[in-house]
């Protein structure tokens, strides 16, 4: 029998999410965001969930030759546009669309030979200091693309640093927003400013919602702002679960320690299980004792340090799991229950986008069936 863990994806739940993020957002159009190998889930995997939308958005070119590969023939956009000049051959041959955020990528499309003129985003940087045209060379940049043959269709995007909360003391993105309307208000072409958080928490804005959203960890589940608003608040479904077994039980007396450097140490005579789990599966080492986690569908915590391939869980308030009970590490557990990747990545001092993305090479992921 194999080591009894595995990640399980829900293309029903992707779907799911996908139509939240569109109600959010009824008159916009949605890029699936599947960069990352669809934020760990995988692209082929996720594809069957994720092809309701308007097209996907991604980084890496031979993520894109995958979407082809599965015979997607609507819009793919780079993210980043193209890293060297000769991505651009292969934007043409796969009809990628992409996005110019410096001067070099325009002197790239300058001296492309193509027969196709190519569908680009031009990015501003309106404050998130990472990529694209500030606001002041912005117009100069889209006029520079403009007279250029390579070029077909000039859409405008921006990303926010801080859709999920307030910045000082203000909402995360009015700063922004007024950056990129002040900056592109007499030119022409399809907008695009909003991530998952701004999706949800701005989208009640024309401005905002603009033309395309960019639907990244909702669709995979995730609260953009937990913990202000959690998934279930936003009514999203984990795309994945994380779930394994109990390969042993050990009881405890008062004064034993769990695990190595003994950070926990029993007051009381407890039971505990060990579970096939560990850092090296992509569960987070930084999960201090009292994470939450779910045996056989019931809430209980971790003890102690999570090690390479194991880690510890408090069973004194189930008296019947056992080795070989069902322990769900993040995601869907048995009979209805859920435990939030958010709650996870919370405890361990991270994120949701980074627990789904680490999920290691060694664990088996299987495709939820149809039900
Ligand atoms: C990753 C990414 C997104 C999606 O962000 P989420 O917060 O996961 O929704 C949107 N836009 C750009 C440019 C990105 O790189």
């Amino acid at each position: 029998m194999p080591r009894p863990i595995e990640a399980l994806i829900h293309p029903q739940n992707l779907a799911h999410n996908l139509a939240r993020a569109r109600a959010s957002a009824p008159d916009a159009r949605v890029w699936a965001v599947v960069k990352a190998n669809a934020y760990g889930h995988g692209i082929e995997r996720a594809y069957p969930g994720l092809r309701g939308a308007d097209g996907f958005a991604l980084l890496d070119l031979d993520e894109a030759q995958r979407l082809r590969a599965l015979d997607w023939r609507g819009p793919i956009l780079l993210l980043e546009g193209c890293f060297e000049p000769r991505d651009l051959e292969l934007c043409s041959r796969l009809n990628l669309w992409h996005a110019v955020h410096c001067e070099q990528q325009i002197d790239w499309l300058a001296m492309h030979k193509t027969h196709q003129p190519h569908r680009v985003f031009l990015k501003m940087n309106s404050g998130m200091n990472r990529l694209g045209f500030t606001p002041s060379a912005f117009r100069a940049a889209w006029t520079r693309l403009n007279v250029l043959p390579q070029v077909d269709e000039i859409s405008l995007m921006t990303h926010f640093s801080d859709a999920d909360a307030q910045r000082l003391g203000a909402d995360g993105i009015a700063h922004q927003v007024a950056a990129f309307v002040a900056a592109t208000e007499d030119l022409p072409g399809e907008r695009s400013l909003s991530n998952s958080a701004a999706t949800l928490r701005h989208s009640q804005s024309p401005a905002v919602r603009a033309d395309w959203v960019r639907s990244g960890i909702m669709s995979y589940g995730g609260s953009p702002d937990y913990p202000e608003h959690s998934a279930a608040h936003w009514g999203l479904k984990p795309g994945m679960t994380l779930r394994s077994r109990l390969i042993a039980t050990q009881h405890l007396q008062p004064g034993d320690t769990v695990g190595y450097g003994s950070s926990f140490r029993a007051e009381a005579k407890m039971r505990i299980g060990i579970v096939a789990c560990g850092y090296a599966d992509g569960y987070p080492r930084h999960c201090p004792s009292g994470t939450p986690i779910l045996v056989e569908g019931q809430r209980t915590q971790t003890v102690g340090r999570v090690s390479m391939d194991m880690l510890a869980v408090d069973l004194t308030t189930m008296p019947s799991a056992q080795i070989g009970s069902e322990v769900t590490l993040w995601g869907e557990g048995p009979r209805g229950t859920r435990l939030s990747i958010d709650e996870v990545a919370h405890a361990g001092g991270t994120i949701g986008w980074e627990l789904m993305t680490a999920v290691t090479q060694r664990v088996p992921v299987t495709v939820q069936a149809h039900e």
